[in-house]
């Protein structure tokens, strides 16, 4: 988990199941950290407005440097019912009033869409 800044593993509302994931990146700055939610006594606080890396410190608003990663997606699409892999802008988009993480399966390009869990803490 040290390697990813998000996961999610669910069933989808219209058949179907995904997972999907965003691995973290190296610092723009010093190219050596791995920019993180910040860690506090041993705890990422999920909530944190901005990213950091942990070698210098460096900071980006979380607005600003979410869309710039790359959600992947292992998905059972809903529609076909084929195993696919694809990606996508980590970034919710709001469908139908829910945030959601929009992609489309690259077999019958149907939309499979990862809505935020109300219950979910993590952000
Ligand atoms: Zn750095
Ligand atoms: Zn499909």
């Amino acid at each position: 988990m040290d390697e990813v800044c998000y996961f999610t593993n669910r069933d989808l509302a219209e058949g179907g199941h995904a997972r999907a994931w965003v691995f973290k990146e190296r610092c723009p700055k010093c190219g050596k950290g791995l920019m993180g939610k910040p860690v506090e006594k041993g705890k990422v606080k999920m909530r944190a407005k901005e990213y950091v890396c942990p070698e210098c410190s460096y900071s980006v608003d979380k607005e600003e440097y979410e869309p710039t990663l790359t959600l992947c997606v292992a998905y059972t699409c809903p529609s076909c019912g084929k195993d696919g892999e694809t990606t996508g802008m980590y970034k919710r988009k709001t469908i139908k009033g829910v945030p959601t993480y929009r992609v489309q399966c690259t077999d019958c390009g149907a939309n499979i869409d990862i809505t935020k869990k109300m219950k979910e803490k993590k952000d």
